[in-house]
């Protein structure tokens, strides 16, 4: 006889002690409420452009339905490899240094399960990106997080890599453009971190899978600084900046022998990214550069009206300066991140993630995507403007009259 406990013990303990994402769990309520203005999701609101559309469909009149080749279709390989030349000045040979993965997702996991060995430790600056933490976790190493917060621009410093630093510690992850918060590291600042990642020897993961999205200053590609190119592994793709989520196609791009281990896991695991997904994120990097130009224009000018509707619901901001995520600040209304993303979805049909999604250091803030259109974004925080007046007016009620103020005196208005 069998009962789910006794199923439930077979499960690999590292799996079950993973929690399910914070943002699907949310979601999953959004998708059973009518007349929602989701905020939530990363993803862009524009579909694939018509161009790289086309050029799947034709693959397919061609009648290209096969496996390609585990590393991916060299043409694709090449163009990335031309793509990242030109863009960073970084050079990777396409035949062996170029990996065709499907989306980032599986590139960071294949980063994670070549470098890391059960007892190894891996730094992930804090919030982070969902998926990091329990995909090291299965890789069997320990993440150990560095807490950056809103007092530093949510900015890993070399200082705090510096003192997170074990004789365990084998890689360090960076996301650059962040998500959720929108920082940016510049290259300044890279160069500060590559010091400390070379001086202990740590391994680079790098996800830049919102570098073509930055609009204050310019995104510095990390191999592209000095000594790092050997011991980085960059993770990149097309899901965000040309609109192709659910197309499931990205990249890794690294030494050899980083780029033939991981060849090793997918191709015993995904043999290879689906063929006309790689014919369409070739037709991307070959003619795909004004549409994604013109995106990022309009994320820019939707990012300058989130930042101006903060601003005048007096919840602080920092600036975002890349990727399409905004990460205010929402304690002056007395609320949890939780509590102010469900009542916020309950009482005014705005979905929002909770800070708290990405980590401890997200508590008190949440993420909002600008990746809707304007209508939406407009109506959103026309409902988030009265919700806060509302929230903040009953908190500072039950401050009065408990002699207790929840508002912190720095909480100002000001957008920072
Ligand atoms: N990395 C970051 C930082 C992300 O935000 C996301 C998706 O939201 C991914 C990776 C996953 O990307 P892909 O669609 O290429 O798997």
């Amino acid at each position: 006889m069998t009962n789910t406990e006794n199923w439930e013990k077979r499960i690999n303990p590292l799996v079950l002690g993973i929690r399910p994402s914070g943002i699907r769990r949310f979601f999953d309520l959004v998708a059973e409420m009518q007349g929602v203005i989701s905020l939530g999701v990363g993803e862009p609101d524009f579909v694939t452009p018509w161009h790289i559309r086309e050029a799947c469909m034709y693959s397919l009149e061609k009648g290209y339905t096969m496996y390609t080749s585990n590393h991916g279709l060299l043409s694709l390989r090449q163009a990335i490899a031309r793509d990242i030349s030109a863009a960073y000045g970084v050079s990777y040979n396409p035949r062996d240094e170029i990996l065709v993965t499907v989306g980032v997702s599986e590139g960071f996991d294949l980063a994670c399960r070549t470098i890391l060995c059960p007892g190894d430790e891996v730094l992930i600056p804090e919030p982070s990106y969902v998926s990091y933490a329990p995909v090291g976790v299965m890789a069997g190493a320990k993440p150990v997080f560095i807490k950056t917060s809103v007092e530093n621009g949510f900015q890993v410093s070399p200082v705090m890599i510096e003192k997170a630093v074990t004789p365990k510690t084998k890689a360090l992850v960076l996301c650059n453009p962040n998500n959720p918060t929108g920082a940016t590291l510049d290259r300044q600042h890279l160069l500060e971190i590559a010091e400390v990642v070379k001086a202990h020897d740590l391994i680079l993961i790098s996800d830049e899978i919102y570098g073509r999205l930055t609009y204050v200053g310019e995104h510095t590609c990390v191999p592209s600084l000095p000594g790092m190119r050997e011991r980085t592994i960059l993770l990149n793709g097309f899901s965000k900046s040309y609109a192709m989520t659910g197309w499931r196609v990205g990249y890794a791009a690294g030494n050899a022998d980083f780029i033939s281990a991981m060849t090793k896991i997918h191709q015993y695991t995904m043999l290879c990214a689906p063929v006309t997904a790689q014919a369409a994120a070739l037709e991307a990097l070959k003619n795909g550069e004004g549409g994604m130009r013109k995106m990022v224009e309009k994320y820019n000018h939707r990012r300058r009206l989130v930042m101006q509707a903060f601003y005048e619901m007096g919840l602080p901001c920092s600036e975002p300066r890349g990727a399409f995520y905004a990460f205010p600040d929402i304690r002056s209304t007395g609320l949890s991140s939780e509590d102010f993303a469900q009542q916020l979805l309950q009482e005014e049909k705005v979905a929002v993630v909770p800070g708290n999604a990405f980590g401890e250091q997200g508590e008190g803030f949440i993420r909002c995507s600008y990746a809707a259109s304007v209508r939406d974004l407009t109506e959103a925080f026309k409902r988030m403007g009265s919700f806060v007046r509302r929230k903040r007016h009953k908190s500072k009620a039950w401050a009065f009259s408990t002699g207790k103020s929840q508002i912190k005196k720095e909480d100002t208005c000001q957008t920072v």
